[in-house]
């Protein structure tokens, strides 16, 4: 059986990469997509000699097209955390509508199969704990996230419209808290922050007193759900994520003892519609695809941190390095 044609968008991410990986692996044909806005060409370097990986530098906010056969299509392009969409609101947009669009017309003519990456931020500041999938949310379309959680809205709304106009078969997952090795070391999410921060002799930046919730997931693990979700005959969203939940303020302490530093949390205020309380409902996801977590937080941190030890110096105290361009 001739081997899987598989588009990746989003490549160079973090999950992105991942994916890419886990495909070529499976002994699929990858085909990586980025517009290296924030993704970084080192975390796919290592694909680049497999004659099975093909990488191309396009922006999916503008027609796509790829040669050839496609059997799936995973959208995991766009900027992840609060500090990007405020430095690239509108891209951020862009590129969960109008790029899910044009995905979506790519799975349609190729009659591909599409997994498009949505988000517990579908949830907003939840008034539901833990969140299930029948939850409708609770978003500020106007604030700081506005921009990113809407967008992820409307790419939901999109995919759910092409599966029943016009009978594309589509998948939906909603990704929570997800952490692991090639997490961009400046994207302001919290495990990088508080990592660097250690690793430099910083204090640690808490947000707000700490008392707000995440619940975080290892890549490895979040990748195995994705990929049996794409192989599953299951088109609603299905929350994908690790429901141990934890405060920032205990997730400062645990990393303080990973680190071995003598560092102390400092206290920041809390940013604008920033979640107090996220853990996912997995009943659905250990259902469908007799799927939940693996790796537990110590081990997961355990190799995240061996990760960010392999960074030089020159990277580790570099500040952001991107010159984002307003378009
Ligand atoms: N946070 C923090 N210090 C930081 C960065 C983030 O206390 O240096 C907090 C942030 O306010 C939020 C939580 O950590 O409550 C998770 O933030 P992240 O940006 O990683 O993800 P999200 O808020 O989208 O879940």
């Amino acid at each position: 059986m001739a081997a899987k044609r598989v588009l990746i968008t989003g490549a160079a991410g973090f999950l992105g990469s991942h994916l890419c990986d886990r495909f070529i692996a499976e002994g699929c044909h990858v085909m990586g997509m980025d517009n290296l806005i924030t993704g970084d060409l080192k975390n796919i370097e290592h694909l680049f000699s497999n004659e099975r990986f093909e990488f191309y530098h396009h922006d999916v906010s503008k027609f796509v097209h790829v040669p050839g056969n496609l059997d799936y299509i995973l959208h995991f392009a766009s900027p992840a955390s609060p500090i990007d969409y405020l430095k690239i609101p509108i891209q951020t947009l862009k590129v969960s509508s109008l790029g899910t669009h044009n995905l979506l017309g790519l799975a349609k003519a190729k009659q591909a199969r599409i997994l498009v990456a949505s988000t517990s931020e579908v949830y907003g500041d939840p008034l539901v704990h833990p969140q299930t999938e029948d939850y409708w949310g609770h978003v500020n379309p106007i604030g700081p996230r506005g921009v990113y959680d809407e967008a992820k809205r409307f790419m939901e709304a999109m995919t759910m419209a092409y599966h029943t106009y016009h009978g594309v078969e589509t998948r939906i997952v909603r990704i929570f808290n997800t952490y692991g090795p090639r997490m961009r070391l400046n994207d302001g999410r919290v495990l990088p922050a508080f990592i660097g921060q250690a690793l430099r002799g910083e204090d640690l930046t808490v947000f707000g007193d700490g008392s707000q919730t995440r619940s975080f997931c290892y890549v490895d693990d979040l990748v195995e759900g994705i990929y049996r979700l794409l192989l599953s005959d299951y088109s609603s969203p299905v929350n994908v994520g690790n429901p141990q939940e934890i405060t920032i303020k205990e997730f400062g302490e645990e990393i303080i003892k990973l680190t071995g530093t003598a560092q102390k949390m400092v206290f920041h205020p809390l940013p604008a519609d920033d979640p107090k309380q996220r853990r996912p409902d997995i009943t659905l996801a250990k259902k469908i695809l007799n799927w939940e977590p693996k790796i537990d937080r110590a081990e997961g941190l355990k190799r995240t941190y061996a990760y960010f030890k392999t960074l030089s110096p020159d990277e580790l105290h570099k500040k952001e390095h991107r010159e984002f361009v307003k378009k």
